[in-house]
């Protein structure tokens, strides 16, 4: 895919981390040549392996295997809750945008109601009253961090600005309801998480816990109605598509990512998750290439690459 890239693009993917190829300067000492991914190349000297997420999604060998995710259907039964913790409320398949952000803030359903600060619902433009803010693009990621938990937002903190940035390298800049769009970009984005509440210790999510939590995902995707969901993330990519790849949990996510899934009709593409990024330079580049492969699929979606 051949991208031509304006100074305000170009720019943010610096901000990203990706470089941009440039012939080398005749005189340049001999270096090993770059790897051409797209229109961008990544130094061989700084490109990392591929990160194994085996050893989180398969068991060792001789270890009992690690339960599947298996999320239960909106409207199956909920397992009896602990003391203090009431079913998720009903009807969750029913409900309208304003009714499903009142059951998310006042959502008890599992454990991690107690330790919050606030619910993260997700973040995007504004509403007509009763209606879903009309976005293209809905960026999933895993659960809110510290960051995200005080703030009441998805994806603050470093990693959010970094998931910004790689938005705005598209032509798209997180809405918040009032927000006028700058001259030039989209606010056709809806940013949320599997989960709406913090785990402790920013752990990593309890399948019991998303398998509460996983109904407020499906119902925002079936009122959002988007042209294209971005999965950040190994829980962001398990959650969406455990009823469409077999042996899902034994997949890494890198094998993952290439390819275009579905959820609910909707094509789904599999990325690295931000605050994995900041750790891993060398993959900035990769992400890039999820972000052309999720435009190439999906044309139509408001972008200005
Ligand atoms: S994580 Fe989800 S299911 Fe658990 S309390 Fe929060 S909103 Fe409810």
């Amino acid at each position: 895919m051949s991208l031509d890239l304006d100074k305000r693009q170009r720019a943010m993917l610096r901000e990203m981390g990706v470089r941009l190829w440039q012939p080398p300067a005749p005189a340049a000492a001999p270096a090993p040549a770059p790897v051409a991914m797209n229109n961008i190349a990544v130094d061989a000297r700084t490109e990392r392996a591929e990160p194994r997420f085996d050893a989180e999604v398969a068991p060792a060998r001789g270890a009992p295997a690690a339960p599947a995710l298996r999320l239960v259907p909106a409207q199956a039964p909920v397992s009896r809750p602990a003391p203090g913790l009431q079913p998720r409320p009903a009807g969750v398949e029913r409900m309208d945008w304003p009714a499903l952000q009142a059951a998310v803030a006042g959502c008890r359903a599992c454990a991690l109601c107690e330790g919050r600060k606030n619910t993260v619902f997700g973040i995007g433009p504004a509403a007509a009253d009763g209606a879903a803010p009309q976005v293209d693009w809905l960026i999933v990621g895993e659960a809110p961090g510290e960051n995200e938990d005080l703030a009441g937002e998805p994806f603050v903190g470093p990693a959010g600005k970094l998931l910004d940035n790689m938005l705005l390298a598209i032509g798209l800049q997180r809405g918040h309801v009032g927000d006028a769009p700058r001259a030039g970009l989209s606010t056709s984005v809806f940013i949320t998480n599997v989960l709406k509440c913090r785990p402790p210790a920013n752990r990593n999510p309890d399948p019991a816990e998303v398998a509460q939590c996983e109904p407020y995902l499906k119902r925002q995707v079936e009122l959002l109605q988007p042209k294209m969901i971005l999965a950040l993330g190994k829980f962001a990519a398990q959650s969406l598509l455990q009823d469409s790849v077999p042996e899902l949990h034994k997949i890494p996510l890198g094998k993952l990512r290439g390819q275009v899934f579905r959820y609910l009709g909707v094509p789904v593409v599999v990325s690295y998750h931000p605050a994995y990024l900041l750790r891993s330079l060398g993959d900035k580049a990769k992400a890039w290439d999820d972000l052309c492969l999720a435009m190439s699929v999906a044309p139509t979606v408001a972008h200005s690459v």
